[in-house]
Parts: structure tokens; C-alpha cells; sequence
């Protein structure tokens, strides 16, 4: 079932398509490089234009993280994320207690909650051992 008012051509089909067989949550830039091994002359504004257009019916979700920066999950219900905020990497994470947050908020405020969305930032394992390797060398280097 399409969203109203949402035209499906096969170029936005095979955006989607990226999108729901990644293994991770890509880049504009990363589906673009994608999607263009199918359809070489697709200009970057369409795919960009495209991912904003499927995020805005609901078919994929989006993530923004600054300029450019934003991640496109395949994933449109409700669910929490870990951010790298060395590659930028978003991951989805499982944590119960964050639910709970969404309680806390609407007694606190009195608010009615519709949404809420937790993002823990940090830095990823592999740029952690990246960090730990590059520690490494600079003592290296300084002792000798
Ligand atoms: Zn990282
Ligand atoms: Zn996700």
C-alpha cells in the first residue's frame, strides 16, 4: 500500500529498494553510490530529494545529524539508536528502560506524549580501537 498522493516510479522504487535491503543505516551519499550502479545518470538532488520524499510518507525513517549527515533507516517503527560521533555510524539499539522515558515525560510535563526517540551518542568499537592504535604509535613514537 502507497501513501496518498505518493507517485512510485522505478527510480524511487529502486531508491527504496536500498534503503530496505541495507545492512545498515547509509548516507544520502551511500545509497546515492548505489542506486547508481543501476541507473548511472541519476543525478545526487534526486536521490536526496527522494529519500527526504519516502521519509515524509512514512516508507523509511530519517535520521539528521547535521549537514548531510543524515541516516535513512528501513525501520519506520518506533525504535533507538546508538550514534558514533567519529564516523558517524547509527546502529539500532534495544533498551527497555528507554520506554520508560516516554512515562516520565508526560508526568513531568504534563504533556501527552505521541513520539520520542532516544539516541545515545559515543564512539563505536571500531573507531575506539582505531583511537586505542593510534595511542599506540604516538607513544611509540614519543618514547623513542
Ligand atoms: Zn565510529
Ligand atoms: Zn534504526
Amino acid at each position: 500500500m502507497l501513501p496518498a498522493g505518493f507517485r512510485m516510479t522505478p527510480q524511487r522504487m529502486a531508491i527504496l529498494a536500498e534503503v530496505q535491503n541495507a545492512e545498515r543505516h547509509l548516507t544520502a551519499a551511500e545509497i546515492y553510490e548505489r542506486v547508481r550502479r543501476k541507473y548511472p545518470t541519476i543525478a545526487y538532488g534526486t536521490v536526496y530529494r527522494t529519500l527526504h520524499l519516502l521519509a515524509k510518507h512514512g516508507l523509511i525513517q530519517e535520521f539528521p545529524f547535521g549537514d548531510n549527515a543524515s541516516r535513512f533507516d528501513r525501520r519506520t517503527d518506533r525504535h533507538d539508536h546508538v550514534h558514533c560521533i567519529v564516523c558517524g555510524e547509527l546502529v539500532d539499539v534495544e533498551v527497555p528502560i528507554a520506554l520508560l522515558a516516554r512515562q516520565v515525560a508526560a508526568e513531568q510535563t504534563g504533556f501527552q506524549i505521541i513520539d520520542h526517540q532516544t539516541v545515545f551518542t559515543g564512539i563505536c568499537p571500531t573507531c575506539q580501537e582505531k583511537q586505542e592504535r593510534e595511542a599506540e604509535r604516538s607513544r611509540a613514537t614519543a618514547s623513542r
